[in-house]
């Protein structure tokens, strides 16, 4: 029998081949645009902090006083004795924020996904999903025995079509689709969605990743709002809002919430620090929309959604190499590629942060101009 290391050399040596090997590289963060690899510095253009907010003195300050006064750990899972204090505002914070009677934090967001779906439906249910979610709903999808459904991105006809041919046969139904699209940057038209989930008596869950200090507040209709405290919020942990019924479901059913340790309590009050920012600083919050719109104005793309825009470069070698490209031209902007993104779509993906200068985007399409990678784009 072949040895383990064998068997996943063979494994990488085929990824190797498709240029899909991934690797960790060591990186500095100094401030929430700016990193440090190989001793150089680098205008990130792929953090998802994109408010700065991981390095904001008044969280870093939340932080620092809970650590002192809690500890490192939560010692325990929120069920038995890891649910201190600082979640009661937490989760307040958020169902305010969204609007909803209540929220329920998790892990993370992956570990919010991977407890709720699979705690709503199962063997018998129909889950519909949009072709373009995050990998976490995929899987939680799986792991829940549901029919597991795609409707082409954002085809409200095709959901549609899926939902009267086939809500019939299942007791439960969830369409599953994301705010903010985390490799496209577009949104999804959730209010569209949830009216016509509401004719066909199912529910509508979204995933607000890359919304939550990005797009302006608004109330949703979706019966399930997830999302983290990882990207704009700048920190860490998953949530879940909706009705009180809903969270007080999940506290018991959600398996990633019962068998899983509680956030670290300095994690959780680092983000309510965060949340307050978000809530109050609208300014704030409106930059990182304004910066990447100033790039797609500049390039002559179409008007970004949100904070995220991409660049299709379709082979992998081509992004690998627009991305080494803008490394050594002092630029940090990661190349995505499949089975992150559908086969033949690998991309330059630009992430906006509310720290980015005018200076640094103008730079930025200059490079781009001068490669040709835009002009591109419009010919796809
Ligand atoms: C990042 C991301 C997640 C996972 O959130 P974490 O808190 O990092 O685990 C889930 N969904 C989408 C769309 C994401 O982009």
């Amino acid at each position: 029998m072949p040895a383990l290391d064998d068997i996943l050399q063979q494994k990488l040596l085929v990824l190797e081949s498709k240029h899909q090997r991934r690797t960790l590289k060591e990186t500095q963060r100094e401030d929430g645009i700016r990193v440090l690899r190989n001793g150089k510095e680098l205008i990130s253009f792929s953090c998802n902090d994109y408010l700065g907010l991981s390095k904001h003195p008044e969280v870093i300050a939340a932080g620092i006083e809970a650590l002192a006064e809690f500890g490192a750990g939560a010692g325990a899972s929120r069920l038995v004795t890891g649910n201190n204090s600082l979640y009661e505002e937490l989760e307040a914070r958020l169902a305010a924020y969204k609007g909803t009677q209540a929220a329920c934090v998790f892990g993370s967001g992956y570990l919010a996904n991977m407890g709720t779906i699979p705690a709503l439906v199962g063997k018998g249910d129909l889950i519909l999903a949009d072709k373009l979610v995050h990998a976490c709903m995929i899987d939680a999808a799986k792991l829940s025995g549901a029919s597991v459904m795609r409707f082409a991105h954002n085809n409200l006809d095709h959901c549609r079509m899926l939902l009267e041919s086939n809500r019939s046969d299942h007791h439960q139904c969830i369409i599953l689709t994301e705010t903010v699209f985390s490799m496209d940057g577009d949104r999804a038209p959730v209010e569209a969605l949830r009216a016509l989930a509401r004719h066909h008596d199912t529910w509508v869950m979204t995933d607000d990743a890359h919304g939550l200090g990005v797009i302006p507040r608004h109330m949703s209709s979706a019966d399930i709002q997830m999302g983290t405290l990882s990207k704009g919020a700048g920190v860490y942990g998953g949530y879940v809002c909706g009705s009180q019924m809903l969270v007080d479901y999940l506290k018991t059913a959600a398996r990633t919430l019962v068998f899983s340790t509680g956030l670290p309590p300095s994690v959780v009050a680092c983000a309510n620090a965060a949340l307050s920012i978000i809530a109050e600083d609208s300014d704030l919050v409106a930059l990182p929309l304004a910066n990447a719109r100033q790039f797609t104005s500049l390039l002559g793309l179409e008007v970004a959604q949100s904070a995220i825009v991409p660049l299709v470069m379709k082979e992998n070698e081509k992004a690998l190499e627009a991305s080494a490209l803008l490394e050594e031209r002092g630029f940090l902007v990661a190349a995505i590629r499949p089975p992150t993104v559908p086969e033949n779509t690998a991309r330059l993906r630009f992430a906006f942060s509310a720290l980015h200068e005018p200076e640094h985007i103008e730079e930025l399409v200059a490079i781009i101009k001068e490669q040709g990678w835009a002009k591109e784009q419009a010919d796809l």
